[in-house]
């Protein structure tokens, strides 16, 4: 385990910003990790693939980057099969491996980018389904104690967006690998999104996950920019929830507004419809812009600052909660 020094991450973070860390390693196994922060005293920051990171400034401390690899299946019952994943395998992979084994249940969530370790960090999710629905419990490693810790489905306490990790226990543990409940036999959820009518277009009739998992990969390849051709992190913002009161306001000021009654008696908004009404989709200033085609999406033309970033969105957070008097909320971890 060689601690490098001075080390660009630009290749390190979907976003492409051209940050450094001071110090740099990675490691393979739990123990691996346990001697490296056994032999360094610094901040410490945990990498997967970087996709869901805004560098905003240099690290002066040591990056970690997350390489524990492995897929086992560890146990089953009647109608589950329990996968167990290393942190560090690539999820998008990860869902290929399941889909050519048959273990249903994550087929929605293909093409997602970074690694299995960070799934349970903001809870994953995508055309209806969140990795919550299918997790089962994972393996952590407490950063101070320098102790092995297992969590269950409840301990993660995860949300739309977010998990135990991404809040109370902040910065405080190591994800080691994560265990998934998957299904025997597939249960299809093609309801939300394009996903019936990219079937159709595929001329599919009889469903099966390795057909729902291309509808979705269609989908996505056509909506969202590729960060290899152009970086960002996906939606840079949540949707936000509003009370059934206030939606009413704005739909009566706003006919077209986009809301979705939650079983909460909430609705949630389209962020991106709100940042479009206020005339952001498609903005440029220097290399930081507003996609042309996703207004939720945040990209870096070549050579924006992480800064320039973080100041734009603040920039349409301020716009949205003028216009509609809502305030959004950053999805992205802003480091
Ligand atoms: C084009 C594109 C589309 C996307 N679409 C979606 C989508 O549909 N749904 C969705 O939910 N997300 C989406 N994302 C966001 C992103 O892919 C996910 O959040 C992904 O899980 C991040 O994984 P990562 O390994 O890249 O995490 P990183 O960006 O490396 O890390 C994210 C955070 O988790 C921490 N972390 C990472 N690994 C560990 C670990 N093992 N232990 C402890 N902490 C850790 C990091 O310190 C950081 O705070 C998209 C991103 C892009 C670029």
């Amino acid at each position: 385990m060689n601690i490098e020094k001075n080390i660009s991450l630009k290749h390190l973070n979907t976003f492409g910003i051209d940050v450094s860390a001071k110090y740099f390693s990675s490691f393979r196994t739990a123990d691996d990790l346990a001697a490296l922060l056994d032999s360094h005293t610094h901040n410490t920051l945990i990498l997967g693939g970087g996709s869901n990171i805004l560098f905003t400034k240099n690290i002066d401390g040591l990056v970690l980057k997350n390489e524990i690899e492995g897929i086992d299946k560890i146990g089953e019952d009647e109608d589950h099969v329990y996968i167990k994943a290393g942190a560090g395998e690539n999820w998008h992979q990860f869902v290929l491996y399941c889909l050519d084994n048959d273990y249903a249940g994550i087929e929605n969530l293909a093409l997602i980018p970074g690694s299995v370790g960070a799934s349970p960090m903001q809870n994953i999710g995508a055309y209806g389904v969140e990795i919550k629905d299918r997790f089962h419990s994972l393996d952590a490693f407490h950063i101070e104690d320098k102790k092995a810790v297992s969590f269950n489905k409840n301990e993660c306490a995860f949300g739309y967006r977010e998990s135990v990790f991404k809040n109370k226990f902040k910065n405080q543990f190591v994800i080691t690998s994560v265990t998934y409940k998957l299904n025997k036999r597939p249960v299809y959820n093609v309801s939300y999104g394009a996903i019936q009518q990219e079937l159709d277009a595929m001329k599919i009739k009889d469903y099966s996950i390795k057909a729902i998992a291309q509808a979705v990969i269609n989908i996505r390849s056509s909506k969202l920019p590729d960060p290899k051709q152009i970086g960002n992190a996906g939606s840079f913002f949540k949707n936000p929830e509003t009370d059934a009161a206030l939606f009413e306001v704005l739909h009566e000021k706003f006919p077209a507004i986009v809301g979705y009654k939650l079983d909460n008696g909430k609705v949630k908004l389209a962020a991106g419809w709100l940042i479009e009404q206020c005339g952001w989709k498609g903005y440029r200033k220097g290399d930081a812009g507003c996609h042309v085609k996703q207004a939720l999406v945040l990209v870096n033309y070549g050579n924006a600052k992480g800064q320039e970033i973080y100041d734009l969105s603040s920039e349409i957070l301020q716009s949205v909660y003028d216009k509609f008097g809502v305030m959004l909320e950053r999805e992205v971890n802003i480091i």
